[in-house]
């Protein structure tokens, strides 16, 4: 099938359920990307600095840009001045930069933090306990060029579905109580970014607000990205 026509499918799928579709984009081309802002779709992720700043000034403005790949520290002012939301913040230091980057910026950045669900090591995150003491120390509310929209997560890739189901399931939960704990009064703290092409249909019974989805539009990757 075509792009376009992919695009569509997914969009069926997720339906009039309120989930955003984030078009991960990583590692496909400028004149594919062309193809997929002809559909009318403004919302791409990218897991690299570099590549997203090239493709940032390469095309048009009114494109909403996530980051959802390992942030560097020092990569953050590159994306600071137009970045629409970061989903993989994974330590103070880190948002403690975005903040100094959006406040030069003269923005307020919205962020995820990214949580550890899956099985696999190589995944980034807090555990969830670090994430716990990380809200309770509460340094974060001091930040007031960065807001908190929610959590990330990556399910263990695996074909077993009562495995993903059971990720998603456990973080779920841990999301409702993040949010009624921390952020009863943040009515922006709403964001569940679950949900990849081999497992976003499973992430939407799960709550998931936002899933970001490459392979399942563009097909497979053809070089392997580097690992995240
Ligand atoms: C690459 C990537 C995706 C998309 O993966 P597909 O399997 O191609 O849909 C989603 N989330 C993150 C963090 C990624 O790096």
């Amino acid at each position: 099938m075509s792009i376009a026509g992919n695009i569509d499918s997914v969009k069926k799928e997720l339906g009039n359920k309120g989930v955003k579709l984030i078009v991960v984009s990583k590692t496909q081309s400028i004149p594919i990307m062309e193809e997929v802002l002809s559909t009318g779709h403004r919302i791409f992720g990218e897991n690299q600095v570099q590549e997203l700043v090239e493709k940032y000034e390469a095309l048009p403005k009114d494109i909403e840009w996530h980051l959802i790949g390992h942030l560097q520290t020092n990569k953050v002012k590159y994306i600071a001045p137009f970045i629409s939301l970061i989903h993989s913040v994974d330590s103070l230091k880190l948002l403690e930069e975005i903040n100094k980057q959006a406040l030069k910026s003269n923005r307020i950045i919205p962020c995820l933090l990214q949580v550890h669900i899956a099985d696999e090591e190589t995944k980034f995150g807090f555990a969830h306990e670090e994430l716990i003491q990380f809200l309770e120390l509460g340094a974060w509310k001091n930040l007031k060029n960065i807001q908190i929209h929610g959590l990330m997560g990556i399910a263990t890739n695996t074909p077993n579905r009562k495995i993903i189901q059971e990720e998603f399931y456990e973080f779920q939960t841990f999301f409702k109580g993040i949010q009624l704990s921390y952020f009863r009064q943040d009515s922006f703290f709403k964001e569940l970014s679950i949900g990849m092409s081999s497992d976003y249909l499973i992430a939407i019974e799960y709550g998931s607000t936002m899933v970001r989805i490459g392979s399942a539009i563009f097909g497979k990757r053809k070089y392997k990205e580097e690992e995240l």
